[in-house]
Parts: structure tokens; sequence; C-alpha cells
């Protein structure tokens, strides 16, 4: 630093635009329309395995199994379930050194269908959802929707479902009350005038035929099992959620944003697995993570605080001759997750000088939880300098932020879990507006610089 020169004491933050130039912004609008691509064929969590597997099959990754060998070179891959994968590259350095972990979940904020979902009211059948994740429930009224999931038959038979994607599908939808009529609704609060019971979707008004008994219930059952051969009793074995119908799309004159359903985690989980296979770390153990469950507390057999990682990474421990506890207290993990950008129209819940900004890189997030740090993992500074440096050497431009406001609330993300079993984790992720909503906003710049940054870290 020259002895004049008193801009360097300071830090400013910048965005994509002024610090990395022309070249890395197209990049990122090519990168994006492949990201575009992938957010449309991975509605569902189960979508976004089968669709992460038919990209790491291509870049030569391979199905393994508990009790398979390993070694130095191998790409493989751990399907969980059809919900949860591991990729994972073994490096030729000893594997006490540890493991580079990228974590994003593939699951989103959406509408379950209930095990019994079919109902008549007044000649109009619907079906009955239970939301999963936090939503605020009247940004799903009047739009159209998809169904996507899965029923497994009484035989294990397993049957795919997709309506209301392509165009001449038909759609569903949830109806909201006119304004004519709304003199006093408009006076509840938010919470009493949206409840979970009224999120009914409306899928049909026809009856079968108009003899006696026959209803618009029986046409969509009879649907149902025309074409997928199910009846009402199979939808009790089923996995079926209500998404928003439709494509992502640029957003902007300037088409410098994407509106989609699911970038949260989506716009995380593509860049770490690209990345992941881009960077084909030869001397590094890498491995990317994609989990289920993380939108309603990453419980249960899919989700992050499974046991499947650890068994995974114990596993590959022993496979390659080192101490399972060394592994983990060695390795690092970035928790790709989603940070709340800044919106000039909520500027109230937000602390400026520490929020994301949109448009200025990776945002990394030291800490999350609520109130007090209550329920953070909070990484240690050791930790942040070293992503510090492994960032910089990179030229990836990236920025620190918080969630709001100290006292307004709080959330997590999956590094918690993965700090608890020892395992140096901090938050990276890509920042989002209007999180959770049936379309979120994201810079295609802050998603590239994602990408770079989980391909520097699995390197650094
Ligand atoms: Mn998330
Ligand atoms: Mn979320």
């Amino acid at each position: 630093m020259s002895e004049n020169n008193y801009d360097a004491l300071r830090y400013k933050k910048k965005t994509v635009y002024e610090k990395a130039g022309d070249e890395i912004v197209e990049k990122a609008y090519d990168y994006a329309k492949r990201y575009m691509r992938f957010l449309d064929a991975s509605k569902t969590e189960r979508e976004a395995v089968a669709e992460s597997v038919r990209i790491a099959e291509a870049a030569g990754y391979r199905a393994w199994n508990f009790g398979q060998p390993m070694q130095a070179g191998d790409k493989l891959y751990y399907n969980n379930r059809g919900k949860n994968l591991f990729l994972f590259r073994i490096g030729t350095e000893p594997i006490d050194c540890g493991i580079r972990i990228t974590g994003a979940h593939i699951d989103s904020p959406r509408l379950d269908l209930k095990q019994n979902p079919v109902f008549e009211d007044h000649d109009l059948c619907y079906l009955k959802t239970h939301y999963y994740g936090g939503i605020r429930k009247y940004q799903w009224l009047a739009m159209p929707l998809a169904l996507h999931g899965v029923v497994v038959k009484e035989s294990g038979e397993v049957v795919n479902i997709v309506i209301g994607e392509n165009e001449d599908d038909p759609v569903m939808y949830i109806t909201d009350l006119l304004p004519h009529l709304a003199q006093n609704e408009v006076t509840k609060t938010v919470s009493q005038a949206f409840v979970g019971e009224k999120l009914n979707i409306l899928v049909g008004s026809r009856p079968l035929d108009c003899d006696e008994n026959n209803s618009a219930k029986l046409t969509v059952l009879n649907y149902l099992h025309k074409t997928y051969g199910i009846t009402e009793e199979d939808l009790q074995s089923a996995e079926l959620s209500i998404v928003p119908a439709g494509r992502a799309r640029d957003l902007g004159f300037d088409r410098s944003m994407i509106c989609g359903y699911g970038h949260d985690d989506r716009c995380c989980a593509y860049p770490s697995l690209t990345a992941m296979i881009d960077a084909d770390e030869k001397l590094h153990t890498t491995m990317c993570t994609l989990v289920d469950k993380e939108e309603t507390g990453s419980d249960g057999v899919t989700g992050a605080q499974s046991s499947i990682t650890v068994d995974l990474i114990d596993e590959i421990a022993r496979a390659m001759g080192g101490n399972p506890a060394t592994v983990r207290a060695n390795s690092k993990c970035l928790s790709s997750d989603v940070a709340a950008i800044f919106d000039p129209a909520f500027s109230d819940v937000f602390e400026e000088r520490n929020a994301a900004l949109l448009g200025c890189g990776v945002a990394m997030c030291k800490f999350t939880g609520a109130r007090g740090k209550s329920g953070t993992s909070d990484a240690s500074a050791e930790l942040v300098a070293w992503v510090r440096r492994c960032l910089n050497e990179a030229g990836v431009v990236w920025q620190t932020c918080e969630l709001g406001k100290v006292d307004l609330g709080g959330g997590g993300t999956i590094a918690k879990y993965m700090a608890n079993q020892n395992i140096d984790t901090i938050d990276l992720g890509v920042g989002v507006l209007s999180m959770h909503a049936p379309y979120e906003v994201i810079a295609k710049v802050d998603l590239y610089e994602a990408y770079r940054a989980f391909h520097a870290f699995y390197r650094f």
C-alpha cells in the first residue's frame, strides 16, 4: 500500500459488472441458459436427482454402493433413494488430508397432496394439499399450477407423473375471492385470511356422464386410471406435489436476472454439481452432496441430518486406508444455500451494511440462526480467512451477508449439521429476491460467481 493510497484501507463492495468485466458477464449469461434447463427439468428432489445423475454419468461418473472398492481417480456417485445424491471423486493425496465437500439442497417449498386428496364440493372436484416448507400462502392462488411426483402401486411399481408443463397439458388452480366481494376479507390479517385447508386444487367440473351418482370426482379418477393405471387407493402411497407451471424466464430488459421456481436451492445445487465435474480435481478428494428435506428441517433418511453423510465419508476413509475421524476433522464444507438479497421495497427489514446485494457476487454467511445467533454453527475466523484467500486468488467476486435485521426473524441451512460432524463448514451461496415465492429471482452473475467459487474451492 502506497503512503497516500488510503482507499486500500477501506473495504468497498462492488458489483460483478465493475469487478470482473464483460468477458465474465458473457460467460455468466451463457451458463444461465444451461442452469435454466436444469431448473425446468428438476422441480422436485426426485427430478433433480435424476437430472444430476444424467449429467454426472455423461461426465464419466458411475454408480457406487456400500462395500464396493474404490481407488484414486475414481468418479463415483451414490444415489440415496432417488432423493439425495452424493458425487465423489477420489484424489491422489492421502485421504487423511480430508475431503472438499459442497452441500446444497434440492427440495423447494411447494404444496404436497394429502394421502386422501380427491373430494367434490358443489359439483367441482378438488385435491387437498398440505404445504411443504415455508410459504406465504396467498402467493399460490390464482395462477397455473402443475402436478409432479410418483405413485407407488402395491406391487412396488413406480408411476411417474408430470401434468401441466407441456403447452397442451391441462393445468391446476387455486381459486381466490373476487375483489367485489372481498369487503370483509380485506380487513382480516394475512394469517386469518389465508389458511392451509383452503389451498385446494381445482381439477375438474364435468361429470363422467349424466346418470345418477356420477360426478366430477369420478371423471378425475377415471382420467387417472385410464392415463396411469392408478386408483384412488393408490394415491395413499404417493408423493405428489403441486408446483408453479411453466419454465424459468429471463428477467429484465437487460436479461440480467432469472425468474423461476425453486432457485432455493437449485441455484446452488447446479453450480456445486457442475463445478465438481468441471474442476475434475486430481489431488484432493472432492464431494458434492445434494440433499432433500432442508425446507422442513433436514430430518429423515434423505435429509442432511441422516447418518448417510457420515456413513459415506467414513466408508471412503476406511476404503482408502485412512482414519474416519481424521478425515472428518480435516475436511472442509461449503454449505451452498441461498441468501436473502436486500430488497428496496422492504428496506426496513434489512440491515443495509450487512445485507447481500444483487449482482455483487456469491454471498458468504459466517453464521445463520435467529436473534442471538441461536441455532448456528458460526464458522471460525480461520475458515473465513481460508475461503477469502481461495476466492481472491481465483478472482471470484464475493460478499459477506446476514439474513436481515437482528431481531426480526431468522433461518438456517444444512451448515450446522455438517459442522456437528466435526467438519469445518461455512455458508456460501447465491442471493435471492422473493425467496420461497412461487417464482423467485436471482442475478445471472451471482449464479456464475457461485460456480466459480465452488470450482476454486475444489482445487484450492
Ligand atoms: Mn435453502
Ligand atoms: Mn429455503
